[in-house]
């Protein structure tokens, strides 16, 4: 069966290929199979919008599997916020620096011991006829009083991840990915399928 990734962003492609290569006879981004469509994500939790996303794509097709993705930034101090709303925190059409200067301005008065967050990425895989398998993966980390390091995008300058001693943004590619909420998502949907075999 071959899958489709419910995305178009290279890097997550690549690493979601390299994990389930082989499960599947082909693996495919959505613009690869010549599928394009829009999700409006408006799920309250992260696995609501993956869920939401599989099955829209799944309905296009007729022998494929699909996996579908959500993932934000969940602060403590902030009761969960940004969440789902994550990439458009300071609002539509602003970019990852204004989200990055929203969340420290709102932790401004937040003591460091209380400025814990997680990265989580919920994933779910759906498939005709069988049950939907979901993953939710979460990594821990503190949110700096400034960012720091070049690497990565959305929030990683300000996640400061206590076993690195470095922001995400500090670590090379290959680290984070090693450790990260979507690693650890897609090692729950590699269990599930190889428990299948
Ligand atoms: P998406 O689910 O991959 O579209 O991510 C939604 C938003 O969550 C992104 O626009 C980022 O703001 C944030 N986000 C998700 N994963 C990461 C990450 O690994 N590093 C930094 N920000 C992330």
């Amino acid at each position: 069966m071959k899958l489709i990734i419910a995305s178009n962003n290279k890097g997550k492609i690549r690493e979601i290929k390299e994990m389930l290569d082989c499960h599947f006879d082909e693996v495919l981004s959505m613009r690869e199979a010549g599928i394009e469509l829009d999700v409006v994500e408006d799920g309250k939790t992260f696995l609501e919008n993956a869920r939401k996303k599989a099955h829209e794509v799944l309905a296009l097709t007729e022998d494929a599997a699909i996996l579908a993705d959500d993932s934000g930034l969940e602060v403590d101090a902030l009761g969960g916020e940004p969440g789902v709303y994550s990439a458009r925190y300071a609002g539509d059409g602003h970019d990852d620096k204004a989200n990055n200067k929203k969340l420290l301005s709102n932790l401004e008065n937040v003591p460091d011991e209380k400025r814990t967050a997680n990265f989580a990425c919920a994933m779910v895989l759906s498939r005709h006829g069988k049950e939907d398998i979901d993953s939710v993966g979460r990594c821990y980390g503190v949110i700096l009083r400034q960012p720091q390091g070049e690497n990565g995008f959305g929030y990683d300058p300000l996640f400061y991840y206590p076993d690195f001693g470095v922001t995400f943004a500090q670590a090379t590619p290959e680290q984070k990915n090693e450790v990260s909420h979507r690693r650890k998502a897609l090692n729950g949907i590699k269990t599930a399928l190889d428990s299948e075999k």
